[in-house]
């Protein structure tokens, strides 16, 4: 699904765009290619089940999946993470904060592979990154914000496209309906880390938010990201 020219999400459980069990929801997060003349970016991967339906999407775009140089971890649950093995042995670069990079290494607790009846297939980051760093990947400058609380290597990224500001976030906050946030059960969940990153995130300003699940925003996404906050802050007291 094509969400600007060159920006593409190409799996994700909740709108069928791939398809790991019986029902919509919660087995394949949303991931994203942006395509650059040097090959191509990626931003999360799939449970690592529905690589083949990722790179289908990918075809039918004109995306060769063999271009896959980077791919941008946005924390460690399988539904995000599983597919890092197989990109790994395709070459492409594994990117993280350490959090995630140590979970995905070990392949424990913190990828929740209990949670989906599987087993995480562990696999080592190329590249550990670290909050507010900048880094230039294909000519394409992407901005890390650690935000730690769903799980302890929760990763926004930042990075200008087509002249609008575009937010990558993960499960940093929910996207089904208003007032979401990430689930709460991951080993490594923290409250009151996930507070301070939500009110770190709901300052941030971005023209289009990429979510790990449900629907992509085209109009203020800080919105959503202060009714989330909201949500926390009421349940939370
Ligand atoms: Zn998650």
């Amino acid at each position: 699904m094509q969400i600007l020219k060159n920006l593409y999400q190409v799996s994700g459980d909740l709108n069928g765009l791939t398809w790991n069990g019986v029902d919509a929801g919660y087995n394949d997060c949303n991931s994203y290619i942006l395509a650059t003349q040097d090959g191509l970016i990626m931003f999360d991967c799939g449970c690592g089940d529905t690589i083949d339906q990722i790179y289908q999407n990918m075809r039918y775009w004109n995306l060769d999946p063999g271009q896959i140089r980077h791919c941008f971890l946005t924390h460690p649950h399988l539904d995000h993470a599983g597919g890092g093995h197989v990109l790994k042995k395709a070459g492409t670069e594994m990117i993280a904060v350490f959090q995630t990079a140590d979970a995905v290494a070990k392949g424990d607790e913190r990828c929740c592979p209990y949670l989906y009846h599987k087993v995480f297939e562990p696999f080592v980051v190329d590249r550990i990154i670290s909050d507010g760093e900048k880094l230039q990947v294909l000519g394409v400058s992407v901005e890390v914000m650690h935000l730690p609380g769903h799980s302890m290597g929760c990763t926004a990224y930042l990075l200008t496209h087509e002249n609008k500001k575009i937010v990558v976030s993960g499960d940093v906050i929910g996207t089904l309906l208003v007032g979401e946030f990430g689930w709460s059960g991951s080993i490594d969940f923290n409250r009151d880390l996930y507070l301070q990153s939500l009110k770190r995130f709901a300052r941030v300003d971005s023209d289009i938010m990429l979510p790990g699940h449900g629907m992509i925003y085209f109009h203020e996404p800080r919105r959503r990201v202060e009714e989330s906050l909201n949500v926390a802050l009421m349940e939370w007291r």
